[in-house]
């Protein structure tokens, strides 16, 4: 059986998580502090907070920036259903406008054309590990004066040409960046989530906030000579990070040049071998993680066949990425702008087995497989 997907966790991670448990300090203390400053390091931030998981990073983050009920925030319905989800979280709408078919990442020409009076933020998905075409989304914030959330949940390690030099995604452009670290993406540390800032104002919020509003720090109190009270100043969150799941990404991070190294090999062989397909684009700007390989089947095939007879060789793949407002949870969203691409992008995309320990044996036969099932 060929996965989708499988993360690289080997006894190094299992004896980390094992020295954080034998500490006796299980959450949010000297992993978590140890693992913020590798992760600002990888990405070149000044800033980098540990939270529960990337939905919790995106919820803090529209939230830091003021985002309130009566706001909107233009975003992408072609994403993981969290990505809208935090936008509602704090009381506003998100806007959908559709995406650029070559790369499914948002269009920036239809960003413009969604902003009013009400729009407070734009919230940008590097879909699937291709990073967004910021210098486009940026020129549009600045012009309206509006906050820009990178959804980097897939984009660990991806990289973005800015100004002349490469940079990681997280080296902020926009505002804020959230990461996931949940098993389907590119690094695990089961479940967490990172957001990374150059404003320290907002990294203290964001410290503040996931530890139910407490002014006053675990590590702190613990470290202190005298007596102090902690206050509660605003209504927080538990949205803290354990120690072993820290433990466990410091590890994680040791793998990631070669996790990176060897996706971005696997599908440069699925562009060069496989026929059949349209491939993603990759800009000359961006390089992709590739978190997810998602090819577009020709017009009119039978998506859910091809899916069918390849699992029946025992090969998984997944559907393209969903589009949000096609799912009850937001029937009856007003939908003021176009989404066909998104939607056709859903109908019309699978997505393919890539990890880092697949075989090119392995590949071979998920390109042998696809060609059968497309007759090509
Ligand atoms: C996975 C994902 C999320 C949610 O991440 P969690 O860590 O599972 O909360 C958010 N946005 C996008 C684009 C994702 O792919």
């Amino acid at each position: 059986m060929i996965p989708i997907a499988k993360p690289v966790l080997g006894a190094e991670e299992a004896a980390a998580a094992s020295r954080a448990v034998l500490s006796g300090w299980v959450t949010q203390g000297p992993e978590v502090e140890a693992f913020e400053r590798e992760w600002a390091a990888m990405v070149g931030a000044p800033h980098a907070c540990a939270v529960s998981n990337c939905t919790t990073a995106l919820h803090l983050a529209l939230l830091v920036l003021g985002v309130k009920p009566g706001d909107e925030v233009i975003t992408v319905s072609h994403s993981f259903i969290a990505t809208a989800n935090a936008v509602r979280y704090c009381g506003a709408e998100p806007v959908f406008v559709d995406i650029e078919p070559a790369t499914f990442n948002i269009d920036p020409r239809r960003v413009e054309a969604a902003v009013t009076p009400r729009t407070t933020a734009i919230l940008v998905v590097h879909q699937m590990g291709m990073p967004c075409d910021m210098a486009a989304i940026i020129a549009v914030a600045k012009k309206h004066g509006l906050k820009v959330v990178e959804d980097a949940a897939c984009a660990i390690g991806s990289e973005i040409q800015w100004n002349g030099p490469w940079q990681k995604i997280g080296a902020p452009i926009g505002d804020i960046v959230c990461f996931s670290l949940h098993p389907r993406k590119v690094i695990t540390t089961g479940d967490g989530g990172m957001l990374t800032t150059t404003n320290p104002d907002w990294d203290a919020r964001f410290r503040l906030l996931r530890q139910h509003g407490m002014s006053v720090s675990d590590k702190t109190r613990h470290a202190s000579n005298k007596v102090i009270f902690e206050s509660y100043p605003v209504v927080g969150f538990n949205f803290r990070m354990t120690d072993p799941q820290a433990a466990i990404g410091r590890e994680q991070l040791k793998r990631l040049p070669g996790i990176i190294g060897r996706r971005r090999e696997l599908a440069a062989r699925y562009a060069a071998k496989l026929r059949g397909v349209t491939h993603p684009h990759q800009p000359a700007w961006a390089r992709s993680n590739w978190q997810s390989y998602c090819v577009r089947l020709p017009d009119g095939c039978d998506q859910v066949g091809i899916m069918q007879k390849l699992l029946d060789e025992g090969i998984a793949t997944r559907r393209a990425i969903m589009c949000s407002h096609r799912e009850a949870a937001y029937a009856g969203h007003p939908l003021p702008h176009p989404l066909a691409e998104s939607e056709r992008a859903q109908d019309t995309g699978i997505i393919l087995p890539v990890y880092p320990q697949m075989t090119d044996a392995e590949q071979d036969g998920v390109i042998d497989a696809l060609h059968r099932a497309l007759a090509v």
